[in-house]
């Protein structure tokens, strides 16, 4: 019989299942994650023991930096596309406040009841009164799962079996095959069409109104814009074409848009556009507002408790995080949409610099270079804002994103570039923490 040679084997090393899970520190990962996933990543670390890869002294610490972030498995990503509202990734980041308000209501929470009285309450009471306290010109408003959401229920309750009218050049498609025109029609809304593609007149919505007309409908065709010969009819003039016909006049702005703002001059905003006449306005939640997902319809009151009162609400009301995100979003601090939209191209560069130079002294080929940003998400989609980017080689591109903390930035003529106008200044040093780690990968 040879001498033992088990200590040589690596098989013969490899800790058990039940010993790994049973570490002090594993099992609090247990609590937090659950046995299964904290058994994958078992297993995966005395995968690597068995093939010789990893001491199996150090199985426990490999164990805990194989766990996942979450239970869930969508992860942080650094947003450096130049895009403030990227739908890929989730469109707005929630601010802080946001946050902190979902963690609250997560578990058993008030949403619906009076604490004083001990009855039931109105849903969502609070998240509606700072709508109403940010758009004044709303005498109502409800909250659904999102702008499409708010559509459909607007285009049921007030267009089924009856005609909407809107501008042929507004029958807009907003993404990923989204169409809004067969959206309305789903619901039982017939569509009349009005104008030609780049033309529409007042005349034009006048004449096609009929005893059957159930709204007029005007949606910004957030992702394009028609050049040249064109015309469109301002709220302002079809609101007032439509006085004393009964007919409700229902604008879809897309980006939620508060109040004007000064880098966006074409982008419409609640506000304004219920004060120039329209009836109700929808609008998302996670747009240019910075919110949670979420489709909001404000307006008359008495269009509003029609919708409310319609089945379909119910389907497409909002759960208790959304309310809460909602209501911190439009009380608390700036979002992060509103505060990267407003970023001071001086600070801006000053970030860059201080970027790059971290990572040139690291030996990484880093420079600053001006690099136009987009809104996003639907919006504002002729207006470049001024951005600033990290140029760096095109090599860098993929393994950013697949790094520990995924950064997504862009190719552009030949080099990887990340753009800090969508990026949170506190999140420079990630940022450059993740460059520099591929850069150490390959040296
Ligand atoms: C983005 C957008 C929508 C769709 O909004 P969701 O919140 O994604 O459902 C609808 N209309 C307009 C004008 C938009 O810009």
């Amino acid at each position: 019989m040879p001498a033992d040679s088990s200590t040589d084997d690596p098989r013969r090393a490899v800790p058990r299942t039940d010993a790994l899970l049973a570490a002090p520190a594993v099992q609090a990962a247990v609590q937090r994650l659950g046995r299964e996933l904290v058994k994958a990543a078992v297993q995966r670390v005395q995968g690597r023991i068995r093939d010789g890869g990893l001491p199996a002294g150090d199985a426990v610490d490999a164990v805990l930096a194989a766990l996942p972030l979450t239970a869930g498995s969508l992860r942080p990503v650094l947003n450096a596309t130049g895009v403030l509202v990227h739908t890929n990734l989730g469109r707005a980041p929630l601010s802080a406040a946001a946050v902190e308000a979902i963690a609250a209501a997560a578990g058993t929470t008030d949403v619906e009841l009076d604490l004083r009285t001990g009855r039931r309450g109105p849903r969502g009471a609070a998240a509606i009164d700072a709508l109403l306290e940010a758009v004044p010109a709303a005498e109502a408003a409800i909250v659904v799962n999102n702008c499409a959401a708010a559509l459909a229920l607007v285009a049921t309750a007030l267009g089924q079996g009856r005609e909407l009218v809107l501008a042929r050049g507004e029958l807009v498609e907003i993404g990923d095959g989204f169409r809004i025109p067969d959206l309305l029609e789903s619901t039982g809304a017939g569509l009349r069409e009005v104008g030609t593609t780049n033309r529409v007149t007042l005349d034009d919505y006048l004449a096609a109104l009929s005893p059957d007309t159930g709204a007029v409908l005007k949606v910004h065709p957030s992702n394009f814009v028609v050049r040249g010969f064109t015309r469109a009819v301002p709220v302002r003039d079809l609101a007032e074409g439509l006085a004393g016909t009964g007919v409700p006049l229902v604008a879809d702005v897309g980006s939620g848009l508060l109040r004007p703002h000064p880098l966006l001059p074409d982008e419409p905003d609640l506000q304004s556009t219920l004060a120039d006449g329209a009836d109700l306005v929808v609008a998302s939640g996670d747009k240019l507002l910075g919110g949670p997902q979420a489709g909001l319809v404000l307006g008359r009151a008495d269009l509003v408790q029609r919708l409310r009162r319609h089945p379909l609400y119910r389907a497409l009301r909002v759960d208790k995080t959304t309310l809460a995100a909602l209501e911190a979003t439009l009380r608390g601090p700036l979002p992060p949409v509103p505060q990267l939209l407003a970023a001071e191209p001086a600070v801006l560069t000053a970030r860059a610099r201080a970027v790059a130079d971290r990572l040139t002294a690291a030996g990484v080929d880093a420079h600053v270079v001006a690099a136009d940003a987009r809104v996003g998400g639907g919006g504002a989609p002729e207006q470049p804002l001024p951005g600033v980017a990290i140029s760096l080689p095109p090599t860098f591109a993929e393994p950013l994103r697949l790094g520990g903390r995924p950064v997504v930035g862009y190719l552009e003529d030949g080099r990887t570039l990340l753009n800090l106008r969508s990026l949170a200044p506190e999140d420079d040093g990630a940022l450059t923490d993740a460059v520099l780690e591929v850069a150490a990968a390959w040296t």
